[in-house]
């Protein structure tokens, strides 16, 4: 397997694998880049069907938070961990123990989070064996309701206040009245926004793969249900993809009726080149790791004193952040995703010379 040459192997600072024969665990953590900060990223568990799939998985994750977080202001560097196993039945308490005992080793270079196999609860059973998690507190969260870590109220949030500067900038528009918003997904993150949307006065066209989810929301927040197969032929102004990845690829492109793209999902281009296509068909598209910062912005304010109105502010920071980034795209006539990398690269460079 290689690593120093390892095709996303870029400039990881640390990369550790830890194993404990008693409980069967098989975890990688890896830590990109930690001038802002201790390292602070999600832990997925998941059947890798090889190691070096693991790892492969583990280093764009990883690389992909650095960048997160230094375009959230956060003073956190970029980490990840992976677990390889199917959370449904290698999860068990003794294997999240042996995961905390490893991470205690590290000495908070990495704090671990939920992510894809794990949950709150999963996180608080790692932290029973070190102080090195995040994401699990019971508290009064950035919108006055109670909260218990779940990042996605927070995430919902930015999201929505990015859309209000995607929509500003696109179409010059300071509210959201009568704006043809799609939301395909309507999960944790996607039911939310809806609802935020629907209060905004926006007109809410929403999809979802399960008729029940799609029930509640017509009836709870008054919004009209799309057949996923005539998702892309509806006539929209955004399209807010919060469901899975690579929605934006060579098929549907060129199927698009919108003007913006700004969603939740992660990646949600299937390729860089697909930044390029959006781009040349006057679509402005929010790049998503920045639009979906809100949950990581929250969580990270737990290390500290957690005081909603501060937490609210930094999250809705997410609008101007995207907005200096629309700016500068359409200055200098490259994608927004471009941009937002070029920018998070000069606030690392900047901490770096400081
Ligand atoms: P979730 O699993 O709660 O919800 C996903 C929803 O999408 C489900 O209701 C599912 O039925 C629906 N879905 C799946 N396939 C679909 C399809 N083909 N068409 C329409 N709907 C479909 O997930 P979530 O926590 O709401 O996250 C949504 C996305 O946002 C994911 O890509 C996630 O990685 C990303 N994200 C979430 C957070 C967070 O705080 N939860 C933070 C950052 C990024």
């Amino acid at each position: 397997m290689k690593f120093f040459s390892h095709k996303e192997f870029d400039n990881h600072e640390h990369i550790a694998f830890f194993s404990d024969e008693e409980s069967g665990l098989k975890a990688i953590v890896a830590i990109h880049n930690t001038t802002l900060g201790p390292a602070m990223g999600g832990c997925r568990m998941f059947p890798y069907a090889s190691d070096e799939e693991a790892l492969t998985d583990v280093l764009r994750l990883s690389k992909g938070m650095t960048y997160k977080s230094a375009l959230a202001g956060l003073h956190l560097g970029g980490g990840k961990s992976v677990i390889i196993g199917d959370p449904r039945k290698d999860k068990t308490p003794e294997l999240l123990h042996a995961f905390g005992r490893s991470l205690e080793q590290l000495g908070g270079h990495y704090i671990t989070a939920e992510d894809s196999g794990t949950s709150i609860e999963d996180i608080r059973e790692v932290g029973t064996r070190t102080a090195h998690v995040a994401g699990v507190r019971d508290r009064i969260g950035f919108d006055g309701q109670p909260g218990n870590g779940d990042p996605s109220p927070a995430t919902a949030w930015g999201v929505y206040t990015g859309i209000l500067s995607a929509v500003r900038h696109k179409m010059n528009r300071s509210d959201l009245d009568g704006i043809r918003v799609t939301v395909q997904g309507l999960g944790n993150v996607g039911y939310r926004l809806a609802s935020h949307l629907t209060d905004a006065g926006a007109s809410v066209y929403v999809s979802d793969i399960h008729r029940d989810i799609l029930d509640r929301a017509i009836d709870e927040l008054g919004v009209t249900a799309v057949a996923p197969d005539d998702l892309f032929a509806t006539e929209m102004d955004v399209f807010a993809p919060c469901a899975m990845g690579a929605v934006i690829n060579d098929e549907t492109i060129p199927r698009l009726h919108t003007s913006i793209v700004a969603g939740s999902a992660n990646n949600q281009l299937k390729s860089e080149r697909h930044a390029t296509a959006l781009m040349q068909r006057g679509i402005l598209y929010a790049p998503d790791y920045v639009i979906n910062a809100g949950g990581i912005i929250d969580v990270s304010h737990e290390r500290e004193q957690y005081e909603s109105g501060r937490v609210r502010e930094h999250i809705e920071g997410i609008g101007e952040t995207l907005s200096e980034i629309f700016e500068r795209s359409e200055r200098d006539g490259i994608p927004t995703v471009q941009e937002a990398n070029r920018l998070a690269e000069e606030r690392l460079n900047q901490d770096m010379v400081a």
